[in-house]
């Protein structure tokens, strides 16, 4: 059998291969990163200086399209390609993107509903920088057990949002120290007296000043070993109050005569979203 030299053509054809979906955004991302100075690696940046990149980073690919948070109803796919070319990038810039697009912006739209897509347009051009607030000292993978505690005021139709102790602060919640002005908090919710599990209620987080909303502590985690542009914080909440209309409720949700419903019978148990 004689040997064959390995052609350009053969490496086009692994690669388009092995890129599997959205080829010409692919391309388009990786030709746009690749004409733009702001993409060049920085080495030993200040902090702030590290975390504005990051940003100013992800801005620019927000600003061409490249990931949308209407992706999850449109392209699926296209989520996973934009971070795929974000992570060989720069870490930092393909966290703070999971977080806004992925974690914060796919629990809005998919565990939301119609009254929370005004927000969407905000996701997707940076206008609202949002979190996720899952994780809590006390509670990482268990976090089932967390002590967050949003009580619903009937009268109000307010939820009233508690961080109870020192382990139910929420810890690592990218984006929160410096740049979100939105969380998604997950909280033990009690209505009526009852504990009906844990749900994910939006909270504004910082006002459009970005000063802390009332009651809300956030507290900066400083310097990591790596990915110095992700700005991790610390959240505490002081009886946050926020209108019932904020619970994201495809999946449970509480009806005008404040009657709780919801499609999750256990605890533990998920949905297919
Ligand atoms: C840079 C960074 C960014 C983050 N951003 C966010 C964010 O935006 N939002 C958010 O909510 N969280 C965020 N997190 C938190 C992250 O999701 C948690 O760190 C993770 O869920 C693990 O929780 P933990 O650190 O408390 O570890 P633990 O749950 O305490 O686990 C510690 C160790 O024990 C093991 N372990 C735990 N439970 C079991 C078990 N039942 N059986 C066997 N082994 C077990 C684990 O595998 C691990 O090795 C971030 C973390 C980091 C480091």
């Amino acid at each position: 059998m004689s040997k064959q030299q390995a052609t350009s053509q053969d490496f086009a054809a692994i690669q388009h291969h092995l890129a599997h979906d959205n080829h010409a955004n692919r391309k388009a991302m990786l030709d746009f990163i690749a004409n733009d100075p702001i993409y060049i690696p920085r080495y030993n940046n200040k902090l702030e200086f590290e975390r504005e990149l990051a940003l100013q980073r992800l801005k620019k690919l927000a600003d061409k399209g490249f990931i949308s948070v209407f992706d999850f109803e449109k392209n699926p796919l296209n989520i996973f390609a934009a971070h795929e070319i974000a992570g060989m990038v720069d870490g930092s810039m393909g966290t703070k993107m999971t977080v806004q697009w992925n974690l914060f912006g796919g629990s809005v739209i998919k565990l939301g509903t119609e009254r929370h897509r005004n927000l969407l347009p905000g996701v997707d051009n940076l206008h609202d920088i949002g979190c996720f607030a899952l994780t809590e000292l006390g509670y990482g993978n268990n976090a089932v057990e967390m002590e967050t505690i949003a009580i619903y005021d009937d009268n109000k139709r307010e939820f009233i949002i508690n961080t109870p102790t020192p382990l139910a602060q929420k810890y690592w919640i990218t984006n929160s120290a410096v740049h979100a002005k939105w969380s998604v908090v997950f909280a033990q919710t009690i209505i009526r007296g009852k504990n009906e599990g844990i749900h994910a209620i939006l909270v504004r987080i910082r006002e459009e000043d970005m000063k802390p909303s009332k009651g809300v502590v956030i507290e900066d985690m400083g310097v990591k070993f790596e990915c110095n542009g992700v700005d991790n914080g610390k959240l505490w909440f002081k009886n946050v109050r926020v209108p019932v209309q904020n619970l994201l409720n495809r999946f449970s949700d509480i009806d005008e005569n404040n009657n709780f419903s919801s499609v999750v019978k256990n605890r533990r148990d998920d949905v297919a979203i």
